[in-house]
């Protein structure tokens, strides 16, 4: 095989890797439909045309290639910063972007047609873009308290922009490649810049695949914790979410129990979808009346919890009474007339040991407080 042939091959390895990326993106997006995604692997293929119609010398005119290669490359740059930030709601917006491009154009054009300077084009480009990079990167820096995901994502975005400014002066210096396009195939600065491409930005990409996994999966928890009638924690959430309080304050802990008196009824008389709006509008004033750091679910049917953290058993009392209170003197449209009531159970972690000791006792009060007439709250007794 020819030694340009050869060359060719091996230049196109870099680009080969990013556009691996761009379709692993492409796919990502095409089962997930998040529009960074779709952004990111719009990058990666601008990338891979840019660096192909460098390598490949099409368009075979010079300056019209380094328009055209210089183009795709900033639109690939852009896009690759919209698409990370786009995830964190902190994009630049569309005519930001229109002025990157045409500035980065406008340098281009004046350096070929206007005084041309191969040196000048590569400091544009390279700064520039690592200039946006980092850029980016610091419009992201809340990611650095993030979660892990999020904490290496920040990092590689922001050493893969540095990496642009000591990069280009220790292989280009103060005098571009000689030699034409062969020359500069062969030159350093190409060749680097050739791997920096194929690893920081394999890594770059690895990073936001990784982070967009994560992504699906919080929403995948997100909507397996989550009640979608009242959007309140459900049972399995509740549970989960408790675990580390529980642990955190063992003594201080309560748990209410809430449950709607006669709902039934309500069902029977105006209709499922009325009994839906009433089970919502009980579970927005549990969590409006609630404190911040209180846990709120609905456990099942109309059945709901409050888990209070750090509260004392007359603390814990106190805040049932004020929620029946306003549950009994809340109006609901639909209901004409009708007033809505429910019974409480509270209890303390104190009192009963562990969780499944605590639910029951409460439990078994809120049947106490079914049982002496409804619309009341018991928080004594087994
Ligand atoms: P009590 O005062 O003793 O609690 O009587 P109740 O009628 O409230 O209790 P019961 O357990 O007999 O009835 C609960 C009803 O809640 C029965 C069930 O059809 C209804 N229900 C459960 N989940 C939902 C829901 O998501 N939406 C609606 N509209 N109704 C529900
Ligand atoms: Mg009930
Ligand atoms: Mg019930």
């Amino acid at each position: 095989m020819q030694g340009s042939v050869v060359r060719v091959t091996l230049s196109l390895i870099g680009p080969g890797i990013i556009g691996v990326f761009g379709l692993a993106f492409l796919a990502a997006w095409s089962y997930d439909r998040r529009p960074y995604l779709g952004v990111l692997a719009a990058a990666c293929a601008l990338f891979a045309l840019g660096a192909s119609s460098q390598i490949l010398y099409v368009p075979r005119d010079t300056g019209l290639n380094a328009m055209v290669s210089g183009a795709l490359y900033t639109c690939a740059v852009i896009a690759a910063v919209e698409g990370v930030l786009i995830r964190s709601g902190r994009a630049f917006g569309v005519w930001i972007d229109v002025a990157i491009f045409a500035a980065f154009s406008l340098a281009l054009y004046y350096f070929f047609y206007v005084d041309r300077s191969l040196l000048a084009r590569i400091y544009v480009q390279n700064f520039g873009y690592g200039l946006l990079l980092c850029v980016a990167a610091l419009r992201l820096s809340r990611l650095r308290s993030g979660r892990l995901v999020d904490r290496i994502l920040f990092w590689t975005l922001l050493l893969f922009g540095l990496h642009f400014f000591p990069r280009t002066v220790f292989t280009v210096g103060v005098s571009a490649p000689s030699g034409g396009p062969l020359g500069f195939a062969d030159s350093v600065f190409w060749q680097t810049l050739q791997l920096s491409i194929a690893v920081l930005g394999a890594a770059l990409a690895m990073a936001i695949l990784a982070a967009a996994v994560s992504d699906v999966m919080d929403d995948l928890r997100r909507e397996r914790d989550l009640d979608h009638l009242t959007g309140l924690l459900n049972r399995r959430g509740f549970e989960a979410e408790i675990a580390a309080p529980m642990r955190r304050a063992p003594e201080g802990a309560a748990l209410i129990l809430c449950d709607v008196d006669h709902f039934k009824s309500i069902n029977d008389s105006f209709g499922h979808d009325v009994g839906d709006v009433v089970l919502k509008q009980i579970g927005a004033i549990l969590r409006r009346t609630a404190r911040k750091h209180d846990l709120v679910g609905r456990l099942g049917g109309e059945e709901f919890a409050v888990f209070l953290p750090d509260a004392s058993l007359t603390d814990a009392t106190d805040c049932a009474e004020r929620l029946r209170k306003t549950i009994a003197q809340g109006r609901i449209p639909d209901l004409g007339d009708r007033l809505v009531t429910a019974s409480f159970g509270v209890a303390t972690l104190r009192e009963a040991g562990d969780w499944t000791a605590l639910y029951k006792m409460a439990d078994s009060r809120l049947y106490r407080a079914k049982a002496e007439g409804r619309d009341r709250t018991v928080h004594r007794g087994a």
